[in-house]
């Protein structure tokens, strides 16, 4: 037993040594990856969930690096958000996404919405809102094409402040969306109080639905105060029909899942979007 305990000591050690190596290294490499054209975003689409027409997409930043191949974002964005590199990161994804979305409204004339993840680093960065009206003006495309999704850790920090600058952004137009919906510690009184538009049910309690029976009571909730709040609600993860149909009679009509559409490269939902669904 003795020497199982060392063993798995020794393993256990020589993989921390080979993780806290990777990070170094993805760090490092991460400095270099927008100068190297290394990332990239795809696009999810955002559909009704009664007719499956497209309303909208959410860019997901993908990094191909040269050697490792593609790293997912889970693992490289906390690198990006401890070493501020999030902030020239993510004036890079905006810049994309609006680039993007504004030549999806030159060539097509149904309205839509391209979402983009924003992380706290960049909230609280004093350029954001300089930054939006720059991308926004240089894009020529308009606010109201453009969505932001914030996480509610973020809106549990001086209220004030926050809400200041989600007035400002709503002002331009952009609908504000609450990633990750459920998974963190807003209370209803907090929320109501927010200049937020959307709510996003967190595609781990959309996983188990209908089977589990505390998801449902979650998601059914989240559906209902969204309604009484008046905001706009969207689930994601979705992965078959049943989870559809389910967040369909619950009052849930829009959603994004791999059911639908896993994220694609830019011309892959040009394609799609030409098509209709
Ligand atoms: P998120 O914002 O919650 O994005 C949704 C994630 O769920 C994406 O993972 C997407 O590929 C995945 N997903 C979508 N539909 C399904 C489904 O039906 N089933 C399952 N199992 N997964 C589904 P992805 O692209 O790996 O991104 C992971 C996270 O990385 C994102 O979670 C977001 O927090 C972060 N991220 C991605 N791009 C950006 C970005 O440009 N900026 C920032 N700040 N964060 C980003
Ligand atoms: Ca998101
Ligand atoms: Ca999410
Ligand atoms: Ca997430």
């Amino acid at each position: 037993a003795k020497r199982a305990g060392r063993n798995t000591f020794a393993f256990f050690n020589h993989s921390m040594n080979t993780e806290a190596r990777r990070t170094l290294t993805l760090e490092h490499d991460l400095r270099h990856s927008l100068e190297q054209g290394e990332l990239h975003l795809h696009y999810q689409p955002q559909v009704d969930l009664s007719s499956g027409q497209i309303i909208g997409m959410e860019a997901l930043l993908r990094w191909q690096h040269p050697i490792d191949g593609n790293i997912p974002p889970d693992e490289f964005i906390p690198i990006a958000e401890e070493t501020g590199m999030i902030l020239p990161i993510g004036r890079w994804v905006l810049e994309q996404a609006c680039q993007t979305a504004a030549r999806i409204r030159r060539l097509y004339t149904r309205p839509f919405r391209m979402a983009v993840n924003l992380s706290a680093r960049q909230f609280e960065d004093s350029e954001l809102i300089l930054q939006v009206d720059q991308i926004l003006a240089d894009t020529g495309l308009p606010g109201n094409y453009l969505e932001l999704e914030i996480t509610e850790s973020l809106l549990v920090n001086n209220f004030g402040h926050i809400n200041d600058i989600l007035r400002q952004l709503r002002r331009r137009g952009i609908t504000i969306a609450v990633d990750d919906f459920g998974t963190g510690y807003s209370s209803l009184n907090y929320l109501k109080k927010l200049e937020v538009n959307q709510l996003k049910i967190d595609r781990s309690f959309v996983q188990d639905i209908p089977g589990d029976r505390d998801d449902v009571a979650i998601t059914s909730t989240i559906i209902l105060m969204a309604r009484q709040l008046g905001l706009d609600v969207i689930a994601e993860g979705i992965e078959t029909e049943q989870q559809q149909q389910f967040l369909l009679q619950q009052g849930c009509r829009t959603g994004q899942g791999f059911y639908f559409s896993r994220p694609v490269p830019f011309s892959q939902l040009q394609q799609r979007w030409s098509h209709g669904t």
